[in-house]
């Protein structure tokens, strides 16, 4: 049985300054040091495994303030990086890569905008005006909205990103009717980082060699569907299809039968989504709701900390979500 858990979401963990990408947000390694001796002094970390066994077990209980660590999209930083720190600590985390990448050298949409944003960051407005054009060609084709429509509707500022960010995050991740909106991040990918996408992500991401290495050194993956695409929207045929093909994918570099994680892409989900996953055994879902996990919470819809919403030096005080987490 769950009780009281902090889950901590994180993306890439590397200096940015030594890359050709300094733009791209990251956590700086010392920074994520520093946050886990934070994390050491206040909470206790669980695994993967431990999580899958309070959900199976009435009678297995989390150690009270226990905190997971969770890491998403398979980025290589999580094996040369995060895998030795965590291992210094004595430490795992769930890692959950998404299959389409690893297996076919595919830059992830959502992983093409950010190294296009970071590629531009001196003049967000120059990929904005591009868009617009890009947007004006296709207008009569796709039945678009006009520009100013799309702005006025998507340039919202975020917690984390101004109001362009938003915009150009929104637009090409969400709003625009596939396929055009693969060929525009494609397009964009292109013009301003690369046309070697293969080799692209032979860097960025993990091989299938790493990922069986960190099953073997104790970390649990998850699934983080095929295609990274936002599985709320999807049909239910094409949801299933998703998730069989990253299991397909996991079984190869650890169990699944006893029980499995879902990392829902962009958090997205639905009723659908999770009456699939229930047929298929998976027992926990990461969500981007940003909360503590509470008492009776649904296990498929685990809420989770950004890395930001908690401190990254090991002599902070407690902040409001670790003292909520001590109540
Ligand atoms: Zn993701």
């Amino acid at each position: 049985m769950i009780k009281r858990l902090t889950i901590v979401m994180y993306h890439y963990v590397r200096d940015v300054e030594s890359t050709p990408y300094p733009g791209i947000k990251a956590l700086p390694v010392k920074a994520f040091c520093g946050q886990l001796e934070y994390i050491r002094r206040f909470y206790t970390v669980v695994s993967g495994a431990e999580l899958l066994e309070a959900i199976r077990e009435e009678s297995y209980t989390l150690p009270p303030n226990a905190a997971l660590l969770t890491f998403d999209d398979g980025y290589a930083d999580h094996f040369t990086t995060v895998l030795p720190i965590l291992e210094e600590f004595g430490f795992t985390g769930v890692f959950s890569p998404v299959a389409k990448s690893i297996l076919e050298g595919h830059v992830l949409d959502v992983n093409k905008i950010h190294f296009v944003l970071s590629a531009t960051s001196d003049n967000v407005g120059r990929v904005v005006d591009t868009l617009f054009a890009l947007l004006d060609h296709h207008r009569a084709e796709y039945g678009l909205e006009s520009n100013e429509s799309y702005y006025s509707r998507l340039a919202v500022a975020s917690r984390f990103d101004p109001p362009e960010i938003i915009f150009i995050k929104r637009l090409l991740q969400r709003e625009l009717p596939e396929p055009l909106r693969g060929r525009i991040v494609e397009e964009l990918f292109h013009r301003y980082v690369t046309t070697d996408e293969r080799s692209f992500a032979a860097e960025l991401y993990m091989s299938l060699d790493q990922l069986r290495t960190m099953a073997v050194r104790g970390m649990t993956l998850a699934s983080h569907s095929y295609d990274h695409y936002w599985l709320g929207t999807l049909p239910p045929h094409r949801q299933s299809e998703e998730i069989d093909r990253s299991l397909d994918f996991l079984r190869k570099l650890q169990p699944v039968d006893t029980g499995w994680i879902m990392c829902y892409p962009y958090g997205s989900y639905n009723e659908s989504l999770l009456s699939t996953l229930r047929e298929k055994n998976c027992l926990a879902g990461f969500t981007t709701e940003v909360d503590l996990v509470s008492p009776g919470g649904n296990p498929l819809l685990l809420p989770r900390l950004d890395t930001n919403d908690l401190p990254k030096a090991g002599e902070d005080e407690a902040n409001e979500w670790t003292k909520k987490a001590m109540q």
